[in-house]
């Protein structure tokens, strides 16, 4: 008798049942039901109540991002940075808008009016407190509430502002 084990029964060839697991893992590395927020530890939530909106790859629950952006608008930190501490990446305003209170997030809006303001070197009226863009080469700014104002230090307008340096030493 010749041994004849084609459709034998006991083929126990190890089928590689793992490998599915291994592939899932490599063509899907962010699993839906994986999500952990990384400042509670927190895994397993909806997605809908996870923040992934950031560029970076760094995923919180809604609770824990909305705290952290609390914190620093209160700190007065106009660009808010991913929670973890060796990201740089900033988190988007229009993102963070249903995260925290509209106090705080118009707080927040008017800390980067005013970090805009300072970079494009415009001035507030001190009477009314509205920004100007000065516009031509006069120191003289004249604001929309009719206040005369010296563009280079702030103080109302006077001739003896006319070659004024402004608070520069
Ligand atoms: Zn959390
Ligand atoms: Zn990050
Ligand atoms: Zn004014
Ligand atoms: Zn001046």
């Amino acid at each position: 008798m010749k041994r004849n084990r084609a459709d034998g029964d006991d083929d126990e060839l190890p089928q590689q049942d793992d490998q599915s697991n291994v592939s899932d893992e490599k063509s899907c590395p962010l699993k839906t039901d994986e999500l952990v927020c990384e400042i509670c530890m927190v895994k397993g939530k909806a997605r809908e109540d996870m923040y992934e909106k950031n560029k970076c790859s760094h995923t919180y629950c809604l609770t824990c991002i909305g705290k952290h952006i609390e914190v620093k608008i209160q700190e007065n930190k106009t660009c808010i940075s991913c929670p973890n501490l060796k990201c740089k990446s900033a988190l988007e305003p229009e993102f963070c808008q249903s995260l925290v209170s509209k106090e705080l997030f118009d707080i927040w809006m008017d800390a980067l009016v005013m970090e805009l303001a300072k970079e494009e070197n415009w001035r507030s009226c001190p009477s009314c407190m509205t920004l100007v863009d000065k516009t031509d080469g006069c120191l003289r700014i004249t604001c929309s509430c009719g206040f005369k104002f010296c563009y280079a230090c702030e103080a109302s307008w006077t001739d003896a502002h006319r070659d004024c340096e402004g608070d520069s030493p």
